[in-house]
């Protein structure tokens, strides 16, 4: 028995992209998403290269193509607890979190986000702002509804006490439903596709570079959250200090990758996103100088060397080949001082600047070694999905009809994931319509 159904873990763009290619040949596909909504990573970038497009105007559209899919059946907020069975024959368990608000009676007014009184530091925006307990990841969100985080809720950590329901004295729509359960679904499937993607390294390891000390050193998600219209300064570029317009910034590469202390890989996209965020540093103000600080430069996409050239030529871009050593602050101005050797100078030099952007390292998703557990599936000695014939079968795992696509399997960018993702689907397709 061959189910012509198939197990899409992650939403993310190559989970999104997997899914759509499987429901347009006729499969039936659960996509299971761990978060309130869909979108992955891509959601949370501002612009993308090489293209310099709007990460959220090229991905709202696939989320909602993949939402509103006859064949797609959306399971967020939701995680896979067991596998059992072989290709062509599986059996998922898949437990569905309560959100404590009925999605058809919520119209998302926000009324319920507005009285909410508890605040705590929202993910999106990688902790540069604020979220109230119950909330709307993100204004693109798919599905656009309110979810209650249960970790947080005043009535929720305290049901005896009886505290707030602000939120449901407010709800015009009678969605907040404090009676939800966790429920399990059962799925049987024919073949699973991982798409679980990546979380930025904890850079706080690297203590010579300040972060978390130094306000003026961020990350490059954080930078992201920054320049983006829907991120905490509606797109303003203001350093975290005093809200100055930075007008020198550095952007620090390989901060916990390509090092032996840390993850010896390269995560592959730093070199390309540091160029557009660069770039778009000069946009944003055309009075602002980058320096990224690189180990080697890695353009090897489409057009990206070109990228890299438009950057130095029109943007006021400077590669400078060093490892920085050691950041320090300015204790008046608050600037970060950045100190290196140029490699091709041979010289050690300091170079002060208004803000710092750490490239951080890239790694698999937290919970992957549980989702290898479940699924039966090897890792590699860094965590991502072992591909035992990475030369012709580049996307199946050591298991028969479980197949991986995106950063979980490999360090990729979004068109590669793209790709991998079709590549995927199509891997799914022979498997399911063997005789
Ligand atoms: C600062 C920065 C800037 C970037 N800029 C660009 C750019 O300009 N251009 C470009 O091409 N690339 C860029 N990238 C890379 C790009 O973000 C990735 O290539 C892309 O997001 C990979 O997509 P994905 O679907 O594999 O993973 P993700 O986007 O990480 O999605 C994975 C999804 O899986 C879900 N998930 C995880 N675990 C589970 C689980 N156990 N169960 C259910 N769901 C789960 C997650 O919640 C998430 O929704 C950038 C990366 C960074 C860090």
């Amino acid at each position: 028995m061959i189910h012509q159904a198939v197990l899409v873990i992650g939403a993310g763009i190559a989970g999104i992209q997997a899914s759509i290619d499987l429901a347009q040949m006729g499969f039936q596909v659960y996509l299971v998403e761990r978060s309130p909504s869909i979108g992955g990573r891509m959601a949370q970038l501002d612009k993308t290269f090489p293209t310099n497009d709007c990460a959220i105007c090229i991905l709202a559209p696939k989320m909602i193509e993949c939402a509103g899919h006859e064949n797609v059946n959306l399971l967020t907020y939701s995680e896979v607890v067991a596998v059992e069975g072989h290709a062509g024959d599986f059996r998922v368990r898949v437990r569905k979190k309560p959100r404590y608000v009925n999605l058809e009676r919520c119209t998302s007014c926000g009324e319920c986000v507005e009285k909410c009184p508890r605040r705590v530091p929202d993910d999106f925006n990688v902790g540069l702002s604020r979220r109230r307990a119950i909330y709307l990841p993100f204004p693109q969100a798919v599905p656009r509804k309110m979810t209650i985080d249960a970790e947080y809720c005043l009535y929720l950590v305290n049901r005896e006490k009886g505290r707030c329901r602000l939120c449901e004295e407010v709800c015009q729509a009678g969605a907040i439903d404090w009676e939800q359960q966790e429920e399990i679904a059962t799925l049987n499937v024919g073949a699973i596709v991982v798409a679980t993607g990546f979380d930025p390294y904890d850079v706080s390891a690297l203590e010579e570079y300040g972060f978390g000390t130094i306000s003026n050193v961020i990350t490059g998600l954080q930078y992201e959250r920054l320049v983006s219209a829907s991120g905490p300064t509606t797109g303003e570029l203001s350093r975290p200090s005093d809200g100055k317009h930075p007008h020198t910034v550095a952007f620090i590469q390989c901060v916990g990758s390509r090092d032996v202390n840390y993850n010896p890989y390269c995560s592959s996209v730093c070199c390309m996103f540091a160029t557009k965020e660069a770039i778009l540093a000069n946009e944003h103000d055309p009075k602002t100088s980058s320096y990224i600080f690189y180990t080697d430069l890695r353009a090897g996409g489409k057009r990206f060397q070109e990228y890299i050239a438009r950057a130095q030529e029109e943007y006021q871009v400077t590669y400078i080949r060093a490892r920085p050593g050691i950041i320090g602050e300015n204790p008046e101005t608050g600037d970060p001082i950045v100190r290196y050797e140029d490699t091709n100078l041979r010289k050690v030099q300091e170079m002060e600047v208004d803000l710092v952007v750490l490239c951080q390292a890239l790694i698999p998703r937290n919970g992957q070694q549980e989702v290898a557990d479940t699924l039966g599936i090897l890792l590699d000695e860094y965590g991502f999905v072992h591909t035992p014939e990475r030369l012709l079968r580049p996307v199946d795992t050591s298991v028969p009809g479980v197949f991986a696509c995106g950063y979980c399997q490999s360090p990729q960018d979004i068109p590669d994931s793209v790709t991998q993702a079709s590549g995927t689907a199509a891997r799914v397709a022979e498997l399911l319509l063997r005789e």
